[in-house]
């Protein structure tokens, strides 16, 4: 078969090669050198820095198709790929790299976020803190994961002590929200779009614990006027492949969060929970084949994150018929470090 490209080399790259290679597909994984856990799973691995030019020419020159499983990936130097198709198309990584940029384009579609303005000094800040008000979130505009890079402040003198990051900023008000859910699509080469069931998404430290599906019934409600959102984001992009879409459900209505222009942490119960999975409905998108079937497999679908070095009992764990195993083998447990998930399907 065919070559997939994958740019990133951490859990999702691996969940992609994983599901590419049931279709017959190799992988070669392009990430800096240390940082792959993809390419134990895949046929080849290119180990290079993310502005190498000429690895990343060398990479492409296997590849049928390109994509990637962060949306931190530098722009510039995919350049390199030359004619060799990047799926989804780079400005859905454009905008999904700057909190920025994709709050305003998302709005400019009709969708709402939380009030926010960029931070770029701390006179900036204040102005922000006095029109939006507090408490409020201070988040990096790029480069954030897993919470990291955001600065809680829960009232108006919190900004005088901080000590600002010498990057772009951009600060949001705090939303009171009754409940986290995520949209998951995957859209065609041909524009088919199909939705993933909402998976209720509850976070503990800034960091996703567990996703639940079915949602319970207060959440459903909110999950159509969230997916016409996420259909216009990728109508919008002329997405191709798997998108994301993460929102805070609010007595007001959907409020958007972010999007991952990518497979998500919030879909992985789809592995065993759906007809298909994820990462699969992924792969057949960027290789033109027909999307398969989203619905559930299961009457409901439970996963819950391995975070850090917390001990567990494997045994027990896979004593229990319900429960699928992932272990990404990463061999350093560092704390807030996704080392695997369990998945526990509603059977009965
Ligand atoms: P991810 O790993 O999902 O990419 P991230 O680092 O980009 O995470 P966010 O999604 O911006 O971070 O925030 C992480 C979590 O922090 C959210 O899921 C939510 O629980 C909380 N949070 C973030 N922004 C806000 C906000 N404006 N109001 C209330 N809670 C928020
Ligand atoms: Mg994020
Ligand atoms: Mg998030």
């Amino acid at each position: 078969g065919e070559t997939i490209g994958i740019l990133g080399g951490g859990q999702l790259g691996r969940m992609i090669a994983m599901a590419a290679a049931q279709l017959g597909y190799r992988c070669h994984i392009y990430a800096p050198e240390g940082d792959s856990i993809a390419a134990e799973v895949s046929a080849a691995f290119t180990c290079a820095s993310w502005d190498d030019g000429k690895a990343m020419a060398a990479f492409a020159a296997d590849c049928a198709v390109v994509t990637y499983e962060f949306e931190n990936v530098p722009v510039a130097p995919l350049a390199a790929l030359g004619e060799v198709p990047l799926l989804p198309h780079p400005r859905a990584l454009e905008t999904a790299q700057d909190r920025l940029t994709e709050k305003r384009f998302v709005t400019g579609l009709g969708g709402t976020p939380a009030p926010f303005a960029p931070v770029d000094s701390a006179e900036d800040l204040t102005a922000a803190i006095a029109e939006i008000g507090a408490p409020g979130i201070l988040k990096t505009r790029r480069d954030g994961y897993d919470g990291k890079g955001q600065w809680r402040i829960m009232a108006s003198d919190d900004a005088a002590g901080l000590d600002l990051p010498g990057q772009p900023l951009i600060y949001e008000g705090f939303v009171t929200f009754f409940a986290e859910f995520s949209v998951i699509l995957c859209r065609g080469a041909d524009g088919d779009i199909r939705f993933f069931d909402s998976a209720h998404n509850v976070h503990e430290s800034g960091i996703l614990a567990v996703s639940t599906v079915p949602a319970p019934a207060a959440l459903i409600e909110q999950v159509p006027a969230a997916r016409e959102l996420a259909a216009k984001v990728a109508g919008a992009l002329d997405y191709v492949g798997v998108l994301t879409l993460e929102f805070f459900a609010t007595e007001a209505g959907p409020v958007f969060n972010e999007m991952a222009p990518r497979v998500h942490n919030s879909g992985h119960w789809t592995i065993e929970g759906a007809v298909t999975s994820q990462f699969e409905n992924h792969v057949r998108a960027i290789c033109g084949l027909p999307l398969g079937g989203t619905g559930l497999a299961a009457r409901g679908v439970e996963m819950r994150n391995l975070i850090g070095d917390e001990a567990h009992d494997w045994p027990a764990i896979l004593a229990d018929p319900a429960n699928h195993l992932h272990l990404y083998g990463k061999a350093a447990a560092r704390p807030g470090r996704k080392m695997g998930h369990v998945t526990r399907l509603t059977l009965d």
